[in-house]
């Protein structure tokens, strides 16, 4: 057993601090990583505020984790000792179900085991994620980062990359398409990216008009304000897809109109409150209304041997530790570009 240092949350309200957690020494399938880089997502925040209810606590969050081996078990065969590594979302599942053995281990018949503020399959040891020196993770849910990337714009991939991917690659986003990408922020700035990468023709829209040069220069050829009311009727019945990553409540029935005939709307951003949509909506246009979440481990490095291939990252702004409270804050106005990554080298000094 080894002592991580880490950031923690100790319940909704007050902001997190250092604390220490306990990693296992690695079993016979275990990785070991030093974690380099901990990117921070939104969803970090919804959990360590108890937006979505359930929260455990102290809570290390984090599920964007790049660092490098240090450890391998007996029978680890994917990856050495010095190997630029990954860890998302998860951490284990139950690898025999259903949706295990179609290679979607977010849908764990038994439940994955989330990367943190979860449980270990054991449903007993908790979980504790990147904002944290070291992490021990079961090799199958260890994803190899290519080592042409840089490992700081690699560790939102692990997150708001796959999250992005999964949904451009399930409804078939090909050359000419019209893709529509909601909110500009860590998942949007990576769905603009992935999406212009396939050769769609891309339209961000946003509540800030600052972003819009920054829009175009991730590859958007469109950008629409969808604070103004005019907007709605300029493209109207214009896209084939939309990512909506919008983390607020917000009217989906608007943005259902953008939509062509039979086009869909993908959710990713998660508000926690319901909202009502008019079945109306959907049925002019035989449209879809749809959801996405992250994406199974096959489909992880996919997508980095895919961002490898392409060379794209993620747009970051590194801070240390210390700066995590300020950075929520930041990220709740909308101010991140564009994506919040924590240099774990802050955590490690004397
Ligand atoms: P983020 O960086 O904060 O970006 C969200 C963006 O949404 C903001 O930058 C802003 O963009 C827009 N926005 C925020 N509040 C809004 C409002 N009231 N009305 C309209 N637009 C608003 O967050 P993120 O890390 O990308 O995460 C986005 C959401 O996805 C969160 O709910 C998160 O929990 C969820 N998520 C889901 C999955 C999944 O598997 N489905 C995975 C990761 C995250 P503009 O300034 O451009 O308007
Ligand atoms: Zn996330
Ligand atoms: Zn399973």
């Amino acid at each position: 057993m080894t002592i991580a240092r880490a950031y923690a949350a100790f319940n909704p309200k007050d902001p997190l601090r250092p604390h220490t957690v306990e990693r296992r020494d690695p079993g016979p399938s275990d990785v070991e990583i030093d974690i380099l880089f901990c990117g921070i997502c939104h969803s970090d925040v919804h959990q360590v505020r108890d937006e979505w209810g359930g929260s455990m606590y102290p809570m290390v969050p984090g599920h964007e984790i790049v660092g490098r081996v240090t450890r391998v078990g007996a029978s680890v065969t994917r990856l050495k000792a010095g190997d630029l590594a990954g860890v998302g979302c998860m951490v284990d599942s139950c690898r025999t179900c259903e949706s295990c053995a179609r290679d979607l281990e977010q849908f764990c018949q038994k439940g994955a085991a989330y990367t943190y503020n979860g449980t270990e399959m054991d449903r007993k040891t908790p979980t504790h994620g990147g904002y944290s020196t070291a992490v021990v993770v079961d090799e199958a849910f260890v994803l190899g980062v290519p080592e042409s990337l840089d490992p700081a714009g690699a560790a939102p991939l692990l997150c708001a990359g796959i999250t992005t991917y999964s949904p451009l690659r399930q409804w078939n986003c090909s050359k000419g398409d019209r893709v529509g990408v909601v909110g500009l922020g860590g998942l949007g700035h990576m769905a603009v990216k992935l999406a212009a990468s396939m050769g769609a023709e891309v339209t961000m829209l946003s509540t800030s008009r600052a972003k819009e040069a920054d829009a175009k220069r991730l590859g958007a050829s469109g950008f629409a304000l969808t604070s103004e009311d005019a907007t709605f009727t300029k493209l109207a019945g214009h896209f084939d897809l939309i990512v909506n990553t919008i983390s607020a409540p917000h009217d989906y029935n608007r943005y259902l109109g953008l939509l062509r005939p039979q086009g869909t709307m993908v959710l990713v951003g998660a508000p926690p409150q319901p909202i009502p949509v008019s079945a109306f909506s959907l049925i002019f246009g035989n449209k879809r209304l749809a959801g996405s979440l992250i994406g199974g481990i096959a489909e992880t490095q996919e997508m980095l041997d895919y961002c490898g291939a392409h060379g794209i990252v993620s747009d970051v702004e590194i801070i240390p530790a210390d700066k995590v409270n300020e950075a929520y804050e930041r990220m709740l106005k909308g101010d991140v570009r564009y994506r919040f990554v924590i240099d774990i080298a802050s955590l490690k000094g004397a």
